[in-house]
């Protein structure tokens, strides 16, 4: 029997079993018995990424969420979503550096895909992490820290090297931030003045639907102990109310109007208890390295009259090089341009090459959890050094799948 779809209700699992292991022994043996399994997050990929004829959810094991205070980290069962760690972090008055979009997550889904929020200074999610407890291929059990080799390959690993059961991630103490939205952004201005701009707050968030400048706003998160916002950006005014990223919807976005609160109820866009985003939707985004950002955008938005009538809205966000081998941002300072379509698959899944045409001069690396059509190993130096890894690690490939086999081996 099917376990489902994915949260975009769009891709349904093939896998026959999901199991649901209460402990981490119980984890164990699963994994150890399974010929072909693959960990489930919180299901918010948009492609068959998770799937595999058996996938085990981390959902019943205790989030043991444990702070250490000397050396400012957090450990906790993996399963755990964004939203719960960082409300029992706030609570204990300690903060995560930077979040996505939305709260509902789960960490060790966002880490395995190098999911990131925005900010100049800040890296992807997974820049986060100084730990993590891996369940082998044998059911063994294995800690990696970043002292040793396959560090740097084994936090952004697409699932393929095993099931994380643990993460550590660097905290630092709480922290607040206000939320500035400033409408009428013109195209021109953007990209005369881009670095400005995304260097503005401490995370910065542009959103497009590539057309005329009306429709173009900047989202400023301002820490308080950082600049105060400025009265306009560039031409564009600030909103003193609250808006949301869907048509007519609100609610689910955290309070803007630049009222103070903590990091954890400013930093993601989308509040949890609500959908996040729109919910009737596809979603694609491609890396770009900082250096060509002018120029991709510029290629992108020679495809406005194909893309704006499929698009609900286009966010692009920048983050701070890594050493990740198959982060979207190993190696180079990044911009991230992001599209939430329409849930209009037949027309967008044939739009998605033509795009990564246009980006093909400026070195593109898609979002490994969203959809694209193709990529492109040679923009992954050390794809070699992780495909020896996983075949260390999983001599039979039992963590491997079709999405695997395209993209990566
Ligand atoms: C509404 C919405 C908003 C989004 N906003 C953003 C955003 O702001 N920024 C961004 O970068 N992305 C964003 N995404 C994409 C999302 O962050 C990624 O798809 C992320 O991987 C989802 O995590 P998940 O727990 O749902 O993972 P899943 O989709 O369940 O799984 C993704 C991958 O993680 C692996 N995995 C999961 N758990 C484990 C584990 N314990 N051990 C090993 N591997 C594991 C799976 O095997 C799979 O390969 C958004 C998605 C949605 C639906």
């Amino acid at each position: 029997m099917s376990i489902g779809t994915n949260w975009a209700r769009h891709y349904e699992y093939t896998a026959t079993t999901l199991h649901e292991p209460r402990t981490v022994d119980e984890l164990r043996e699963i994994v150890a018995a399974a010929p072909r399994i693959r960990a489930l997050g919180s299901r918010h990929s948009f492609n068959d990424l998770a799937d595999s004829a058996e996938l085990v959810s981390l959902e019943g094991l205790e989030p043991g969420i444990r702070v250490d205070e000397e050396t400012e980290t957090v450990s906790f069962s993996a399963g755990v979503r964004y939203g719960d760690l960082a409300e029992e972090l706030q609570a204990q008055g300690w903060a995560l550096r930077n979040m996505a979009s939305l709260p509902h997550i789960s960490v060790a889904g966002a880490v395995a895909t190098s999911t990131h929020g925005s900010g100049d200074r800040n890296g992807t999610l997974a820049r986060a992490v100084s730990g993590l407890e891996l369940v082998t291929a044998d059911g063994g059990l294995r800690t990696i820290t970043p002292v040793d080799d396959e560090f740097d390959g084994a936090v952004v690993a697409l699932g393929a090297l095993g099931v994380v059961s643990r993460i550590t991630l660097d905290i630092e103490p709480t922290y607040q931030l206000r939320q500035d939205v400033y409408t009428g952004l013109g195209w021109e201005r953007l990209l005369d003045n881009y670095d400005a701009i995304t260097s503005r707050a401490y995370s910065v968030s542009v959103f497009t639907d590539w057309s005329d400048d009306a429709r173009t706003t900047v989202w400023l998160k301002s820490r308080l102990d950082e600049r105060t916002p400025p009265g306009e950006v560039y031409g564009a005014k600030p909103l003193g109310e609250s808006i949301g990223l869907a048509e007519g919807a609100s609610d689910n976005t955290t309070q803007q109007g630049g009222v103070p609160g903590p990091w954890n109820e400013r930093l993601p866009h989308f509040r949890m208890g609500f959908t996040p985003s729109n919910g009737d939707e596809l979603q694609t985004e491609y890396l770009v390295p900082r250096r060509h950002a002018i120029a991709a955008l510029r290629a992108v938005r020679a495809l406005a009259e194909r893309i704006t009538p499929l698009l609900h809205i286009t966010e692009l966000r920048t983050m701070a090089a890594d050493s990740l081998w198959l982060s979207g941002a190993y190696d180079t300072d990044a911009t991230a341009i992001h599209f939430t379509w329409k849930n209009l698959p037949a027309e967008v899944l044939p739009l998605l090459p033509v795009i990564e045409a246009a980006l093909e001069p400026f070195e593109a690396r898609p979002h490994w959890g969203k959809l694209f059509h193709s990529v492109r190993r040679e923009l992954y130096p050390r794809l070699g050094d992780f495909v020896e890894l996983a075949h260390e690690l999983d001599p039979t490939g039992k963590f491997r799948n079709p999405f695997l086999d395209r993209n990566v081996f």
